[in-house]
């Protein structure tokens, strides 16, 4: 007689599993959630920018006292780029940020006429204004869709930070070997292609939220994790828990009485 599976439900195919894990996590983490800002696209920009590789509130600190120090976008493309290295001191790396925010501020300048605005991006379909984006120096993927979902745009671009990256390679949507960069095609591909904004940012919010909620860079919570039944790393983690733990039992049977 053949034994039942574990988790009979299990759906095949990436797009269906990715689907029943969104559908999973907003109910874990109650969609829609609410959008954390509201800003024009090319500020947007400049956050992404001074957020690699930095603590949220680390480069908000630094967005707030570079707008602080300089009334207007302009005003930082044309300063002495110590003084803008001085503003965003909070961030990682502030020396390299500096010259580099300066560096797209003047590029989009000169590829926009003269114009130091990205409002023009509403007009484009989300590819076509990722593509321009993605031609600045230094813009990769996370940066175009952030500046295109987060700002008040709100173009359904999908970002992919470390937690969502890592939550979706334990889940086996992509595979593990996917860098963050490349990953954002194949995860945004997994997506109905009519969903709008907040739904895309819902996606992202929930894996991001449960990366740093349950699914944990070291010692990921499996045992209550909402889509264990989903994911073949947390059950070959609890699986192998349960292997160490019965070893363990039959030593101590072993044992010789004292
Ligand atoms: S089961 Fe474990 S490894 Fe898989 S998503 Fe949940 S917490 Fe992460």
């Amino acid at each position: 007689m053949s034994s039942l599976p574990l988790f009979p439900e299990v759906p095949t195919g990436p797009i269906a599993k990715a689907l029943r894990v969104h559908e999973r996590l907003c109910a874990e983490y109650g969609c829609p959630i609410p959008w954390f800002r509201s800003q024009d696209p090319l500020s947007e920009l400049v956050s992404a920018l001074l957020s690699h590789r930095t603590r949220n509130a680390s480069s908000g600190a630094a967005f707030r006292q570079l707008r602080a120090r300089f009334p207007t976008w302009e005003a930082v493309r044309d300063a002495p780029c110590v003084e803008v290295q001085e503003a965003i001191s909070p961030v990682t790396w502030p020396e390299q940020k500096a010259p580099r925010i300066q560096q797209v501020l003047r590029c989009i300048t000169d590829r926009r006429g003269g114009e130091l605005s990205l409002d023009f991006l509403a007009e484009l379909p989300v590819r076509e204004a990722r593509d321009w984006l993605e031609h600045l120096p230094g813009v990769g993927p996370k940066s175009s869709a952030a500046t295109l979902l987060f700002s008040r745009l709100r173009k359904p671009a999908l970002p992919v930070d470390s937690h969502h990256h890592r939550v979706a390679v334990r889940l086996g949507l992509i595979p593990e070997t996917t860098a963050v960069g490349p990953a954002h095609r194949l995860l945004e591909a997994q997506l109905p292609p009519d969903w709008d904004a907040q739904r895309v940012y819902d996606n992202h919010e929930a894996l991001m939220l449960h990366g740093q909620r349950c699914c944990f860079y070291r010692e990921p919570a499996c045992q209550r994790c909402a889509v264990l039944d989903l994911c073949p790393t947390g059950q070959a983690r609890l699986a192998s828990q349960r292997g160490a733990r019965s070893a363990g039992d039959s030593e101590e049977e072993e044992l010789p009485a004292t």
